[in-house]
This record gives structure tokens, C-alpha cells and sequence, in this order.
């Protein structure tokens, strides 16, 4: 399997031929400088790599915490975080929860301590509606082509990491042959 650095590289070469893939596909240079962001950001920071001590896991420096679940629930390189297809997705709705249970928190910690309210099991079920709304009015609110094009950069950007991790590993067993 490639080095962190190796992966670093490979995100930052295909990050040119990915702008331009996505300019020839929106005809739009601020589509392209987001498809081409998220890219960037899925293979450093936003990857598979997330299920292990890595670099895209110590790049996220105090916010680590958001993915120490992430990291000890799955295994490495298991498909949950290394599959083509749903790992993205899998890491996306992962996030976006554990981001609405935190705003969660935040609300119960000031209702309970600011504003003086009881702090029970119905507090925080309310706290829990509240962030919840927010989260999704949020994604209702933003545009359609804009989370296309995050959703599309960020599952490229992991993308080109499991496909280097199959053709390093691919390599390395040939080289063990011969
Ligand atoms: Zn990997």
C-alpha cells in the first residue's frame, strides 16, 4: 500500500487533469475550482484513510475527535471505508451526523446552563429535533449543482485512493514473485 506521501502526491498530480474534467463538464471555472477543491480535500483530508492513523486523520489536527469513532469502528482498508462505491457516501452521512449531534450539544449545554432549563431526557430530545431541522434545511437551502459537484470532487478525491492503494499492493505482490 502507497506511503501517505505517495497518496499526497498522486491527489495534487490528478488535481490538474481534474480541473480540467470538470471545466469540460460544467463549462463553469467556479464549478471547476469547487469540483476540483473537494477533490483535493477528499484525498487529504476527507479520504479512506480516515479508518486509520494516517495523515488525512492527523491533518484534521483538534478535530480529530469527529473521526476517533470512525477510526476504531472500522476496519482498515475494509470496504466500508475503502469501496468505490458507498465509502464516500458512508463518510458524508457520517459527518453530517456527527455535526448534528455536536450542534445538538452545543444547544443542551446552553439551554441548560445559559437559559436555566431542566436538563433531561426531554431536553435533549428536543435539542436533538432542533439540530436536526437545521442540518436539513441547511442541505434543502443549498444549491443542487453545488452539492452534485462537492459530492462528485469528494468521491474522486477518495477514489484515486483506493485505486492506488489496489495498484500498489497489486505492484508489490507482483514484485514478490519475480
Ligand atoms: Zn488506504
Amino acid at each position: 500500500m502507497p506511503s501517505g506521501k505517495i497518496h499526497d502526491v498522486v491527489t495534487y498530480v490528478l488535481a490538474v487533469p481534474t480541473a480540467v474534467g470538470f471545466f469540460f463538464l460544467t463549462r463553469n471555472a467556479g464549478l471547476a475550482a469547487l469540483g476540483t477543491g473537494m477533490m483535493v480535500f477528499g484525498g487529504l483530508m476527507f479520504g479512506p484513510d480516515l479508518d486509520t492513523h494516517s495523515q488525512q486523520y492527523t491533518r484534521w489536527g483538534l478535530f480529530r475527535w469527529i473521526w476517533f469513532p470512525y477510526k476504531r469502528f472500522f476496519p482498515h482498508r475494509s470496504s466500508w471505508t475503502h469501496g468505490l462505491l458507498w465509502s464516500t457516501l458512508l463518510r458524508v452521512l457520517y459527518f453530517t451526523t456527527v455535526v448534528t449531534l455536536f450542534l445538538a450539544l452545543m444547544m443542551y449545554i446552553q439551554n441548560v446552563f445559559v437559559f436555566g432549563m431542566p436538563a433531561n431526557g426531554e431536553q435533549a430530545l428536543m435539542v436533538m429535533r432542533e439540530s436536526s431541522r437545521r442540518m436539513s434545511r441547511l442541505f434543502a437551502a443549498a444549491d443542487r449543482k453545488l452539492l452534485l459537484v462537492t459530492f462528485i470532487g469528494l468521491w474522486w478525491g477518495a477514489a484515486t485512493h483506493t485505486i492506488s492503494d489496489v495498484l500498489g499492493s497489486a505492484l508489490k505482490s507482483m514484485f514478490r514473485t519475480f
